[in-house]
């Protein structure tokens, strides 16, 4: 699909105007209701298109303007699931949050983005990614008073993702991307039904698939968490043997600033890679020659033909300013490294 060498892109989510959302802040509220939320949602989106294409992003998204969270959103556009009656559980092992639960039956009784995937589909010509949450990631942000089997609702789940890929599909989206946190971290899960709904989820698609496994946003939970994790983390090594026999063309995966060994990337051989190498915990904007290193390292367990620089997770978070710094330097660093491999 892509005919540019090291195609740029960010893994999801940019940070949001102040007009729009709190900024620097996850699960914040909107700041206008009905019509008018609607209108400013669909400006913010035009208005993060555009700083990516500033920045000479070759993969265009949506900066995940129109949703509150990346899996709370989809969840909230679901049947069976009840957001009053919360109940409160351990996320990803690391901390706890009041989630909601599920008491019936889940199903996807309208499309959740197809219609904004459309309307950016409408704004560019560049190749754009959508991304959805993955179904072990949504079983691990609610309570399940229902069918009382990770596993079961983690198959329910795939069903509905499916369903929606296949209508952003249709809506023009080149590369449908499930972010799944998760992976990093129930490695027995991953390998016994974690890939295999994954591979539910993309199903019949035509259309590039991509999965998306990080250490997370750069919140203190997840900083905490990665002090424990010691010199070396090699959680990817448990999910990665299984990954690289699935059907998922790209993995998307954190190495600017990580303790994560590049050589793991080996055990992905073939698949096309998407290398963080932009660092979302920290405010410093790396330099293009910094980002440019890291693709080089990366360079040695993937082939260019393959290698997609991206950010190490979604950059809501940051502050805008930081955010358009690091896109650039992303963007520049690829060039450096296109330069090099052309010349
Ligand atoms: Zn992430």
């Amino acid at each position: 699909m892509m005919k540019i060498l090291l195609p740029t892109s960010t893994a999801g989510s940019l940070p949001k105007p102040s007009w729009l959302a709190e900024p620097e802040k996850l699960w914040s509220p909107w700041k206008l209701a009905g019509e008018e939320l609607l209108d400013a949602k669909q400006d913010a989106l035009r208005l993060s298109l555009q700083e990516q294409q500033y920045a000479g992003i070759d993969i265009v998204s949506d900066g995940e303007q129109t949703r509150q969270h990346f899996v709370t959103t989809f969840i909230e556009h679901l049947e069976g699931v009840d957001f009053e009656h919360r109940e409160t559980v351990r996320i990803r092992n690391r901390y706890d949050a009041s989630v909601p639960t599920v008491v019936g039956d889940v199903a996807r009784k309208q499309p959740v983005f197809v219609e904004d995937a459309k309307f950016l589909r409408s704004q560019t010509q560049q190749p754009i990614k959508w991304a959805l949450p993955g179904p072990m990631t949504m079983i691990d942000t609610l309570y399940d008073g229902h069918y009382k089997s990770r596993e079961k609702l983690a198959w329910e789940f795939a069903k509905i993702l499916n369903q929606e890929a296949k209508e952003l599909e249709a809506a023009g989206v080149d590369i449908i991307q499930f972010d799944e946190p998760a992976f990093n971290v129930f490695f027995d899960e991953v390998n016994d039904w974690g890939v295999a709904t994954l591979e539910r989820a993309i199903e019949g698609l035509k259309c590039e698939t991509a999965v998306h496994i990080c250490y997370g946003y750069g919140i203190k939970a997840n900083t905490d968490w990665k002090k424990t994790l010691g010199s070396e983390w090699r959680q990817y090594e448990e999910a990665f043997p299984k990954l690289q026999q699935s059907k998922i063309d790209i993995v998307s995966l954190e190495c600017q600033n990580s303790r994560v060994p590049m050589d793991l990337i080996e055990l992905i051989r073939g698949k096309k890679v998407m290398v963080g190498a932009i660092d979302v915990a920290s405010h410093t904007v790396e330099t293009a020659e910094e980002v440019a290193n890291t693709l080089r390292k990366a360079l040695q367990f993937v082939d260019a033909d393959k290698l997609y620089p991206s950010t190490n997770c979604g950059m809501a978070p940051l502050p805008r300013q930081v955010a358009r710094g690091k896109l650039k330097a992303l963007s520049d660093g690829a060039a450096i490294i296109r330069q090099e491999l052309t010349a």
